[in-house]
């Protein structure tokens, strides 16, 4: 709870921040509700959540004034119920197996470090999770998977650069079947500025993986940086777009002010949530709770 706290202490510090100066006035008026929802959109939190608590301060507190420690609450309370619906971890199916995950998301957005924690976390879990090292784009992406799955002690399926991603995958559901593993987690190459060529990829990989079990790719989670802010919503629409996207791991909750963009996220979106990444180690990705997070957020 701690780390979540920390991990948005610079968001609820820059919302803070925003607000300030608006606390010393003494009457509620239109212009000071006015800056407040310019305060709270500053602060990447999304327009329907800022007119929702504009409302409500205009509702409950027109007549008593301004109150900082009120003004939070309302906003915890009204970024709470946008989050809650899309706080989901990701369930893994009993059948069939393996499970296959495929993970997207631009290069540098923490894709490869949220494999290696996702990986970690279900083996707390008690199941048996496999590698598939599709990113056959990035020669570095290869080597630091492979890193990552010896040191957690998972199998890895990887080829060569440049090799063809869908050909691992099938391998990857081939070796993952005849060895009895629960889930199967992919890397994908992170190439959004050819659209074209992604989509081939990921169609190919889907193509394959269809043909195997016609259930897979059981999910399709986007890791997104927070760091990127209102960048971060057009990843969501491009993958969405050309990937089918069944849900959102946002990472580097921890390094930046700019937390609220999970709230315009799921305004906008709708998409799961299933975690949040907060730092490096694999320990740091969190369970997404949408009360936690809004109080987090509200400061
Ligand atoms: P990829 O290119 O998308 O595979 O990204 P990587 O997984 O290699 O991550 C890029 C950098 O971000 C690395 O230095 C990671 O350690 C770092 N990183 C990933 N997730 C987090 C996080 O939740 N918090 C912080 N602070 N750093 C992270």
């Amino acid at each position: 709870h701690q780390k979540i706290l920390g991990g948005f202490r610079r968001t609820s510090d820059k919302l803070g921040e925003n607000l300030t100066g608006l606390f010393t006035k003494a009457a509620l008026d239109k212009a000071t509700l006015d800056e407040i929802e310019e305060a709270l959109i500053a602060s990447d939190l999304g327009p329907a959540t800022a007119s929702r608590v504009r409302e409500r301060l205009a509702d409950e507190r027109y007549d008593k004034g301004l109150d900082e420690a009120e003004v939070r609450e309302i906003v915890a309370q009204e970024v709470a119920k946008i989050l809650a619906p899309v706080a989901k971890p990701l369930e893994i199916e009993a059948f069939p197996r393996p499970q296959v995950i495929l993970v997207i998301g631009v290069n540098g957005s923490g894709k490869t470090t949220t494999i290696a924690k996702l990986a970690h976390y279900l083996q707390e879990q008690d199941y048996s999770v496999m590698l598939v090292a599709g990113d056959t784009f990035r020669a570095a992406a290869i080597g630091q998977l492979k890193v990552w799955a010896d040191r957690i002690g998972v199998p890895i399926i990887s080829g060569k650069e440049g090799g063809d991603a869908a050909s691992l995958v099938f391998e990857g559901v081939k070796q993952g079947t005849a060895t009895g593993i629960d889930v199967l987690i992919v890397d994908t190459a992170g190439r959004l500025q050819n659209k074209a060529g992604l989509m081939d990829e990921l169609s190919k990989i889907r193509r394959v993986l269809g043909r195997l079990n016609p259930a897979a790719p059981h999910d399709v989670v986007l890791v997104l940086d927070a760091t990127t802010g209102q960048n971060a919503l057009n990843q969501i629409e491009v993958f969405r777009d050309t990937a089918g996207v069944t849900g959102l791991v946002m990472t580097k909750l921890d390094g930046t002010a700019r937390g609220g963009v999970l709230v315009a996220a799921a305004e906008k979106y709708g998409l799961p949530v299933h975690a949040i990444g907060v730092g490096e180690g694999l320990d740091d990705l969190r369970p997404f709770d949408a009360v936690e997070v809004a109080r987090a957020i509200a400061g």
